[in-house]
Parts: C-alpha cells; structure tokens; sequence
C-alpha cells in the first residue's frame, strides 16, 4: 500500500492577464488504502489536480510524492503505472477502433506476461474483476453500455498494477440507475486491492457514499478536510456547509446551512479564477463573511489557509465552526 502526497502543489495556466493558478499551493495526502473524496463546483480545479497527479499538468510550483517519490511522470507504455487515472468518459481512454480485450492487455506490464496465453488469462482475470463477462473482450466500446465501458476503463487501469487510482467524475457521464452499481464496484474492488484513492466529483451525494477523508475544493485550494464522518456531521468551512445543503441527504447527515446562518448570501456569481478575491476567497459568498456580517473585515484583507494545514480536521476560515 502506497501514499499519495501532494504538497504546495500549483498549476498555472495562460500568461501574462490571462494568468491564473487553477491548483494554488494544495497540501493532500491519499493515505494508503484509504479513500479521498474530493469534492467542489465545476472550475474548482480538481480535474487539474488529477492531472498533475499523473503528469498530465505541469507543475509551478510543489511536488507530487508516492511514497516519498516523484509520482507526476508519464510512464511508457507497457511499464507499471503506480498511479493511474480513469477519466469521466471511457471513451476518452478508449481506442474505438480496438477490441477492449486489446485496450486492456495493452495496459498490462510487458514484464508480466511470457506468451499470449498469459496476455488472455490476465485479461480475463482483469474483466472478471470488473465484473465483466469474458466473452465482451472481443468488442469494440460502441457496442458496450456506458456502464460497461467505465468498468473495461477500469480494467485498463488495474492492469497497470497501480498503488493509487485516481478516478475523476466516473460516474458523472453514467444513468442514475447504474451510477450506485459502479459506485459499489469501485469500492469493493478498492477494500479487495488495497487501493489508495482520490475520488473527484462534483456531487457531494456521490462523494460521501465512498470516501474515508473528504476533501473540499474552492477555487484552487482546500477549504476543507477531514475524517469524512467529521465533515459531513460537523463541517466547519461555510462553503462545505453550502454544498452540504445542497445535496440530497439520505444517510442520516443533517446539516441546514440557511438556518444555521440565519440564510444565505444569494450571491450565486461563480468566482473567477483570475481574479481572486483577496483575504478569503469565498468571502463575496460567504453567508457568515463580512457581507452578512460587516464587522468581519479581516475576512477581505487575511488570507485563512496557513493556519489550517497542520489540524486533523483542517478548514481555511477565520470563523470556522468551533469542533467540540
Ligand atoms: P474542475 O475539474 O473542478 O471542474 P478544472 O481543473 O477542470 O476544474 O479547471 C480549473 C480551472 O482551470 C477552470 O477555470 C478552467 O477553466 C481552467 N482550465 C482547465 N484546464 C485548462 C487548460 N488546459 N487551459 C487553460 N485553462 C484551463
Ligand atoms: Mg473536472
């Protein structure tokens, strides 16, 4: 088992006005074996983060560690992948014009196999992990399910042999009706391999559902993070209880955020990631922020995240919900 590090990560897109830090300096560790759910509004910049896991983005500044060792290089084919990513739409990681039987064994270590009956039976012991008739491996992804195509995609990514899989949005392009069935599979196969994970998407309903720790995105940074049953029944950043609020409960996590702050700030203006309001930078959001509450100037001026970092259950809020 393997841990994922990112420390002070950041990843810079355009130049000159049009410059901004879509990753500003993320702290996160993927603990071995354990679940990171990370969750924020389209634009947070997670997918971002993703990619620079994997090589994908280049970094500004920080660095991404695996067990102490530089994890953001693109492996050459055919070579182990420690951490692998499995992207929202199959077909993006797909060939179309491949069997999927071929997609996977080519994801398969070289070293790994001695003959072509060696490349069937992995195959066939990958499909069989996903949950996938043997007899699909001759196909190409257009004749599969959408749901079929993210477990061979997933497949694709086992076949790597990876210690961390990082899975952004798998769900999001799937029928309601299938998404909990591929949720379940993710986490079985995760518990059964001793995967680390970090686990990305929008929708805090989906994120909880598999998460160990959860962490909360705004605008490049963590806002939030902690022990998932410490967030969802006890969050402290208000844009966590936002999302919170938001999501269609179903597990029992009660959290009204309209009133526990005495309603909201109805200013839904998505932030903009070139201009970053200064202090915090929910602050022209935040319903407990200096637009409710004028007294709180130091919301618009300090900056909340360096004295976050070091707490268990960390939040970037000068006026975070007090933990009993
Ligand atoms: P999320 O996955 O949370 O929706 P992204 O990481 O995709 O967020 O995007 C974060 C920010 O970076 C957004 O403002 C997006 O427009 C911008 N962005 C993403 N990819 C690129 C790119 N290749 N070039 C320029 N800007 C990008
Ligand atoms: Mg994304």
């Amino acid at each position: 088992m393997s841990e994922l590090r990112f420390e002070g990560v950041t990843v810079r897109y355009g130049t000159g006005r049009r410059m901004m830090n879509a990753v500003d300096a993320v702290d996160l560790t993927v603990p071995p074996g354990q679940v990171v759910g990370l969750v924020g509004e389209s634009g947070s910049g997670k997918s971002t983060l993703a990619r620079a896991a994997v090589g994908l983005a280049p970094l500004a500044a920080g660095r991404v560690l695996l067990d102490g060792r530089q994890a953001n290089r693109r492996a050459p084919r055919g070579t182990p992948r420690p951490v692998h990513m499995v992207f929202q739409d199959p077909y993006a990681s797909l060939d179309p014009r491949m069997r999927v039987g071929d997609s996977v064994a080519e994801a398969v270590p070289r070293a790994a196999l001695a003959d072509a009956e060696d490349r069937r039976a992995e195959v066939a012991r990958l499909f069989g992990l996903v949950g996938l008739d043997e007899g699909h491996t001759g196909v190409r992804p257009a004749e599969l399910s959408g749901g079929q195509r993210q477990r061979v995609a997933l497949a694709r990514a086992l076949a790597g042999r990876p210690s961390v899989v990082i899975a952004d949005e798998i769900t999001s392009a799937l029928d309601v009706s299938i998404q909990g069935t591929v949720l379940n599979l993710v986490r079985d196969l995760q518990q059964r391999m001793g995967l680390g994970m970090l686990f990305i998407s929008h929708n805090l309903a989906v994120v909880r559902y598999v998460s160990d720790v959860i962490a909360v995105m705004y605008l490049g940074r963590i806002v939030e993070c902690g022990p998932a049953h410490r967030v969802l029944a006890d969050p402290q950043h208000p844009y966590t209880r936002e999302l919170l609020a938001a999501a269609p409960r179903r597990d029992g996590y009660a959290w009204d955020a309209a009133a526990e702050e005495g309603g909201a700030v109805a200013d839904a203006e998505p932030p903009d990631p070139h201009h970053v309001p200064a202090g915090c930078r929910f602050h022209p959001r935040c319903p407990v922020g200096p637009l409710a509450r004028p007294e709180r100037t130091r919301c618009a001026t300090l900056d909340p995240a360096p004295d976050a970092v070091a707490r268990l259950h960390r939040t970037a809020c000068h006026f975070a919900a007090r933990t009993p």
